[in-house]
């Protein structure tokens, strides 16, 4: 039997947490083999309704849950994991602007990191879902001074996922045959899903879709596909968002297929001329849990374009949150 791996949700009672934990517990994140332990950690309104979670997962049986651990207390919650899914966040409330959602949430975030630094297993690995995740992602690391920036990641795999789900009912192919599709820049509407390197099979997608369709359709689509969901749904995407979260560890932890990429919010290292102080989205490889940003793709004028607005977007975002950056 394998070593239990330690794995650590917060806000595990809201919409996504629900949705994510029944599917790490059944070894759907570290394969069928990979006995887990949850840690599941929320505020402390919330306890009750974690409790509620707490019991579900028992009444699965699930063979390869080795133990539950239900806390308010971010020490315990984080304590030796080994993979810290970060999902709660502070929701907009009434009469709240977009900057102090921002600042509110990177009060969370920076308390987050630094419990983390303390507690967490020295080779742990943070995914950073809750909004604005790009930036929460930097608070999180900058406050983590013992952790590698690398160690930590934000999610823009939904957006991912959700366009190789457009191209593949556009081109009546499968999901499978799908390769190679990247999202650039920050988690919302100014983030640039980009297919220019994208293969259908061992066909260019350019050759199956018009750029017209991409530029008119499928872009917009995947930038406006949260409020869609929200319109038809009267609720906002979950179980969704907890399959990218499954899917983003997982192949972290276990790599990506071979000619394939995924799509990660990491720290720039100035790839592609991109601030090196900001989380973007890039297409990466994984092997043996590391993350390699793919160098080298070509990009025409619109593209780049694209990439520096959402770099602007996201430099104005770490401009109003700078207190909250411990200065070296
Ligand atoms: P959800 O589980 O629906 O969403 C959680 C976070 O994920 C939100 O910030 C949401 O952003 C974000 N998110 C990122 N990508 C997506 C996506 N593609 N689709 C939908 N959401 C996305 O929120 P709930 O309110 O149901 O649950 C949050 C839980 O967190 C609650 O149980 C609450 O008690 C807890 N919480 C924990 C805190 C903490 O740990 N200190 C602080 C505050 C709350 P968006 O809002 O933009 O949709």
């Amino acid at each position: 039997m394998k070593e239990t791996i330690k794995v650590t949700i917060t806000g595990a009672a809201g919409h996504i947490g629900y949705a994510l934990a029944f599917r790490v517990a059944s070894g759907e994140m570290f394969g069928p083999d990979q006995p887990v332990i949850l840690r599941l950690l929320e505020i402390p309104q919330a306890l009750s309704s974690l409790k509620g979670v707490g019991m579900e997962l028992g009444d699965c049986a699930l063979p390869l849950l080795h133990d539950i651990v239900l806390t308010d207390d971010p020490a315990i919650g984080f304590r030796d994991t080994d993979y810290a899914l970060l999902i709660g966040a502070r929701p907009r409330s009434k009469g709240m602007e977009r900057k102090d959602l921002i600042v509110e949430n990177a009060k969370i975030f920076a308390a987050q990191g630094r419990s983390i630094n303390d507690n967490a297993s020295g080779d742990v690995r943070v995914l950073v879902v809750g909004n604005p995740a790009n930036t929460n992602a930097l608070i999180a690391s900058a406050n983590a001074p013992d952790l590698s920036a690398s160690q930590f990641t934000a999610m823009t795999r939904l957006d991912h996922n959700r366009a190789m789900g457009q191209l593949a009912i556009k081109t009546n192919s499968l999901v499978a045959d799908i390769t190679r599709v990247t999202i650039w820049g920050n988690h919302s509407m100014t983030q640039y899903p980009d297919i220019g390197s994208c293969f259908i099979g061992d066909k260019p997608a350019y050759e199956l879709v018009t750029r017209d369709w991409v530029i008119d359709h499928m872009i917009p689509r995947i930038q406006r596909r949260g409020a869609e969901i929200i319109e038809a749904r009267g609720l906002s995407s979950a179980a969704s968002a907890a399959d990218a979260v499954v899917s983003h560890i997982h192949d972290w932890a276990l790599g990506t297929r071979d000619g394939d990429w995924v799509s990660m919010s990491v720290m720039s290292d100035g790839s592609y001329g991109i601030d090196e102080g900001v989380f973007f989205s890039m297409p990466v490889t994984c092997k043996n849990g590391e993350y390699e940003i793919v160098q080298g793709l070509e990009m025409d004028s619109l593209s780049i374009a694209r990439l520096k607005a959402s770099e602007k977007e996201l430099l104005a975002e770490r401009s109003i949150v700078e207190d909250l950056l411990p200065k070296n």
